[in-house]
């Protein structure tokens, strides 16, 4: 397997006025070159803090990220300067994180500009043409503003962005939340094709499971900081094994009428406070198999076989069926 990145013991605290926030608690993980890692959990998991740490965005409280074999966090100047054009993000909302005051040209040729990777204007203009023909931007929208686009091109701009310095990992952060379902299946197939042509490789981040399914080859759950489920995408559909995973796939809505009245199980209780973390599981305000030894000992995050990760005292016992 050949790794283009990888997490060890990953960790990112924030100071907050209550104690410390565990954003990032102990995540480990490798993405092999032009393959995808979706990561998947729910508003304040911390997936979002993941992404931005991997690309150095933040800087790790504890841990390291090797890219190509390399720590980042201990990069000299010259190799942060080459990283920043290897690794790149794609963003949620492709509006926000789009100057208005800037045409369609301007915006995609930035990078290049920035970073002073051109030979001249008609270089950049050579190059700006190119990347709008590559994320399928007609030219015609060469000089409009993003306001004057729907939701779909702008964030085909913001992936013209990310992808015209040639990057090998992107980090694309919920890329299609922000737009209509028929959008999304269009820019998922944009970005499973480039990945194709470019041999990119991804990190998928996302709340939507149903989303990372088709464009995943491994998937990462997440919950409070910590990753409890690392399996091949199909494997993790097919045979999940943490509660939580269990939980987020029956919440996935069955376009099949005839599936609708299986049972599914709802998740009660308070989701746990990532403020001064203690020991024990964190999933147990929420989990409906919880037993007092949750609450003392932190599950450990065990190789089940075939690639199989999971957080969960049960996994691996005759529980583990539930
Ligand atoms: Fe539930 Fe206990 Fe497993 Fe945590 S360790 S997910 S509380 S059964």
């Amino acid at each position: 397997m050949n790794v283009l990145i990888e997490t060890k013991n990953l960790k990112k605290y924030f100071s907050a006025p209550s104690g410390i926030l565990h954003a990032v608690d102990g995540v480990n993980f490798q993405i092999p070159k032009g393959s995808t890692l979706g990561i998947v959990g729910e508003s304040g998991c911390g997936k979002s803090t993941l992404g931005r740490v991997m690309l150095r965005l933040l800087d790790a409280t504890e841990g390291s990220v090797l890219f190509e074999g390399k720590d980042i966090m201990k990069m000299s100047r010259g190799e942060m300067k080459h990283f920043r054009q290897k690794a790149q993000m794609i963003f949620q909302d492709p509006y926000a994180s789009l100057d208005p005051r800037m045409t369609v040209s301007e915006l995609i040729a930035e990078p290049l500009v920035s970073n002073h990777i051109y030979k001249n204007r008609a270089d950049v203009y050579q190059q700006v043409r190119k990347m709008m023909d590559t994320v399928g931007l007609a030219s015609r929208l060469i000089n409009s503003y993003p306001h004057e686009l729907d939701g779909g091109r702008r964030q085909r701009i913001g992936i013209g962005r990310a992808l015209i310095l040639k990057p090998d990992f992107v980090v694309c952060d919920e890329p299609v939340s922000a737009l209509d379902v028929s959008i999304q299946a269009q820019i998922l197939n944009l970005l499973m094709d480039l990945q194709d042509d470019l041999k990119l490789t991804y990190m998928f981040i996302t709340h939507d499971l149903s989303v990372v399914r088709h464009i995943s080859n491994q998937i990462g759950v997440m919950y409070l900081g910590k990753c409890v489920e690392l399996a091949p995408a199909q494997e993790l559909f097919e045979n999940p094994k943490h509660p939580y995973t269990k939980a987020l796939l029956q919440a996935i809505p069955m376009p099949n009428l005839s599936k609708r009245g299986k049972p599914r199980q709802i998740l009660h209780g308070e989701v746990s406070s990532p403020i001064d973390s203690g020991p024990g599981c964190r999933f147990a305000a929420r989990c409906p198999y919880a037993e007092e030894a949750c609450r003392r000992e932190t599950p450990v995050f065990q190789d089940l076989g075939a690639s199989h990760f999971a957080a969960c005292r049960l996994c691996g016992t005759s529980a583990d069926k539930a």
